[in-house]
């Protein structure tokens, strides 16, 4: 049974997830398994979900959608692991930044854009449409046209949403993914900001071609800037627990570290190499992923690459190294 909006309670989602505020629950994936993601529930005069994490399937998100209607569902990006489960709510809208829409409009398009500006051999096209359709098929989804994208809409930068009882304020903060955005919920203060991710296992991620590392760091410190100038209850990311304003600052401090730390140890690894060293001989260092096993050895070992690429681009362009043939060189 649907309730009616006016009958429901917040206390009705304490079995579904964590009740940040009268109008926001926190729904956490109940199995941690690969790629999940968290998702948030805006209970307005309409009710919004920020992000349907894959392998939901049989878990918590069904179980809500089949007690109350959920209008829509924002997309913080395109990536698998937040848009994946979509398809079990066919009906509601779905929204996502404008620079992104693309990716969601066919399978084929999802790829290219993760390639931004690149080449594919036909072998990697093989290899990720293997990969990408089989993450489907785990799912339950033949065929793209299965997630019911068909009806996703655009929204701007700093669009404001107005849910009636609630209003959310976009944040775009461009770098992990091209259209990559936060939201801020004004009611109670609750800031989400997707794969700024807190859970500190990783730290920043940017494994496709069209992730942007000096964007990714100045989105950083915008979400720091924000923090400190506005009132906030909780801080969410997409794969760990919501925490306070104090703890979140703390973590998102460090979650600058690693684009610097990163960076310096490429450069050592390149300075200690008289002779010069190729991109593979960095890669095979490790010093992005530190052997961490949760992607399957090709897909780690090719993100391990793209993030070293991006180091090297951004040190050539500061002149600190150079490159000869296939070798790189310190300055
Ligand atoms: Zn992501």
């Amino acid at each position: 049974m649907v309730l009616p909006m006016d009958n429901f309670s917040t206390r009705n989602f304490s079995n579904y997830g964590k009740v940040l505020s009268p109008h926001v629950i926190l729904i956490r994936p109940e199995r941690r398994q690969y790629l999940t993601s968290n998702s948030l529930l805006f209970l307005g005069d309409q009710t919004y979900l920020l992000d349907s994490g894959y392998q939901y399937q049989g878990d918590q998100l069904k179980k809500i959608r089949d007690a109350i209607d959920i209008d829509g569902i924002l997309f913080s990006h395109y990536h698998i692991d937040h848009v994946f489960g979509c398809h079990i709510l066919p009906e509601s809208k779905k929204m996502i930044h404008e620079e992104e829409v693309d990716a969601l409009r066919s399978f084929d398009n999802f790829i290219q854009f993760c390639f931004k500006d690149q080449t594919i051999s036909s072998q990697q096209w093989n290899i990720w449409k293997l990969r990408f359709k089989n993450l489907l098929k785990r799912e339950g989804i033949n065929d793209w046209s299965d997630l019911r994208l068909d009806n996703v809409i655009t929204f701007g930068s700093n669009e404001n949403i107005d849910l009636g009882a609630t209003q959310l304020q976009i944040l775009h903060l461009p770098g992990h993914s091209p259209g990559h955005c936060g939201v801020y919920e004004t009611e109670n203060q609750i800031l989400f900001i997707g794969d700024i991710d807190l859970s500190g296992k990783f730290g920043p991620w940017y494994g496709w071609w069209n992730s942007e590392l000096d964007t990714f760091k100045k989105s950083v410190e915008y979400v720091i800037d924000f923090v400190s100038r506005n009132e906030i209850s909780r801080i969410v990311s997409s794969h760990t627990h919501d925490v306070s304003k104090e703890e979140g600052m703390h973590l998102l401090n460090n979650f600058l570290h690693p684009f610097d730390e990163r960076e310096q140890q490429i450069k050592t690894y390149i300075t200690q190499k008289r002779t010069g060293v190729t991109l593979k001989q960095i890669t095979d260092q490790s010093i992005i992923y530190q052997g961490k096993q949760s992607d399957p050895p090709y897909v780690r070992e090719y993100f391990e690459f793209v993030h070293v690429k991006k180091h090297i681009e951004a040190l050539m362009k500061k002149n600190e190294v150079i490159s000869e043939g296939d070798k790189i060189f310190s300055t």
